[in-house]
């Protein structure tokens, strides 16, 4: 590897000790550049790496909340605004009670590249908080994001920084995110927030965007690889907007998702999660806060794993993790290699480990594609909706749907052609990061050494 990446990932991992998830994600991204940083010294010269790995600018602040019964708590909330190189700050918000600064920090981080691939005009953040909304009352919630903003909407803006949804952070938490912006703020600034309700500048085809864009970088996979979508049979982890959104396009081109997983297990439906009775019975798994995705065996009468992961699922072509990271570790990594599958499409954030993402990536007739680059469909009609908001515009879903294909489709290609220009081959992993990083090193450089 490259010395001087060594010495910035070695820096890393002593500076944010604490941070295990943050120097896990910097390791994965840096390790894949060095035949990039080797042929441009002036990234060195002018430190991109060190300035790279350091959020711009942190924002950590206190949520108080009222529950129903009038009882007070208090969660922490953060804003990791990475990099505006290349755009205003862009990237969504996490409500689980598994943040912390080193999650926020890597979804940040990695948020910067991902913003970069979507070639349209946006820098990198994430925020969050480490609040549970499973459970909550709708008042509870409404409470809870109100307060959130308080904290929040000095810093934000649609020149400076657009929050949009994440983990546990949907339409509804938007909604009223945005209707405490306008109080507080007294402006309507619609382009503040994204992932709105078309009833108040919303983008059509938002909810449907990442699970669509994910398959649609999918299909250009299998194109390359002279094979075809359809009868495919797809394992997938999760059971959220996302993976409704994947079982949705699938099901549309003639592939079927086959398993989906939730914290209790995983649940196997040979016949494919692809009836609309079917599609739609996740809308309303979701919307019960039960968090359970047994609900689905018991209601269509199909197989139930307690506890288990869909990794070992025999009969699947495709694996798509949908679900949270770290979802693939060693141990799951193999069974996925003993069943002989080829594809490894990445969907969640960081899914996999990096011992796991490496050994998969060594597997000969095994193609991996990365995260940042299939789930940048969300972002991108998120950018899209920041345009259409400063246009005072609303374009029908036909119109979204459009971009959104050629976006994929144009992140899937550049990706393989970076990894190809620097003698990597079919490395959809290693192009993505050098697509993205190249992108904002570049922009960095130009802009001078102030920031
Ligand atoms: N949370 C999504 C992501 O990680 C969407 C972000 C956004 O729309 O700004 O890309």
């Amino acid at each position: 590897m490259n010395a001087y990446i060594e010495r910035v990932i070695a820096d890393v991992r002593k500076k944010n000790a604490g941070e295990p998830e943050f120097c896990q994600t910097v390791e994965e991204v840096l390790s894949s550049l060095s035949p990039l940083v080797d042929a441009h010294p002036e990234y060195e010269e002018n430190a991109i790496l060190e300035r790279m790995v350091e959020p711009e600018r942190t924002v950590m602040f206190r949520i108080p909340w009222e529950d129903d019964k009038g009882v007070l708590h208090v969660n922490r909330g953060y804003r990791v605004q990475f990099s505006s190189a290349v755009g205003p700050y862009k990237g969504g918000i996490r409500f689980a009670p598994s943040v912390n600064m080193s999650i926020i920090k890597f979804l940040g981080f990695e948020q910067t590249f991902k913003d970069a691939l979507t070639t349209l005009p946006i820098g990198g953040a994430k925020g969050g908080s480490d609040f549970d909304p499973n459970g909550k009352s709708d008042k509870e919630i409404q409470r809870f994001c109100q307060s959130f903003m308080e904290g929040l909407y000095k810093f934000i803006g649609p020149d400076v920084d657009c929050p949009a949804g994440d983990l546990g952070c949907g339409g509804r938490e938007i909604g009223y995110m945005f209707g405490a912006w306008r109080r507080l703020t007294g402006s309507y600034a619609n382009g503040a927030l994204s992932g709105k309700d078309p009833l108040f500048g919303g983008s059509a085809f938002r909810p449907e965007a990442t699970g669509f864009g994910a398959v649609y970088y999918l299909q250009s996979v299998l194109e390359h690889e002279h094979d075809t979508i359809e009868g495919k049979r797809v394992a997938l982890a999760g059971f959220g907007n996302v993976a409704w959104g994947v079982c949705t396009k699938l099901a549309q081109l003639g592939a079927k998702a086959v398993t989906l997983s939730g914290p209790d297990g995983y649940i196997y439906d040979p016949d494919g999660i692809c009836t609309k009775e079917k599609i739609d019975y996740m809308l309303e798994m979701r919307a019960s806060g039960r968090n359970k995705v047994q609900d689905y065996a018991d209601k269509f009468g199909v197989q139930f794993f307690p506890g288990q992961k869909p990794w070992g699922q025999k009969d699947v072509d495709i694996i798509m993790p949908c679900a949270t990271q770290n979802d693939v570790d060693m141990e799951q990594a193999k069974k996925i290699v003993a069943n002989h599958i080829k594809y490894y499409i990445e969907v969640a954030n960081m899914p996999t480990t990096n011992d796991a993402l490496r050994f998969l990536m060594e597997q000969k007739d095994m193609i991996v594609a990365p995260s940042k680059a299939v789930n940048a469909g969300g972002v991108s009609v998120s950018a899209l909706e920041m345009s259409q908001n400063s246009e005072r515009l609303f374009w029908d879903g036909e119109e979204v749907d459009k971009w959104l294909h050629k976006i994929m489709k144009g992140i899937h290609d550049g990706s393989a052609a970076a990894a190809e220009k620097y003698g990597l081959g079919y490395n959809l992993v290693a192009g993505a990061n050098i697509v993205g990083f190249e992108k904002v090193a570049n922009a960095m450089v130009k802009q001078g050494r102030a920031f």
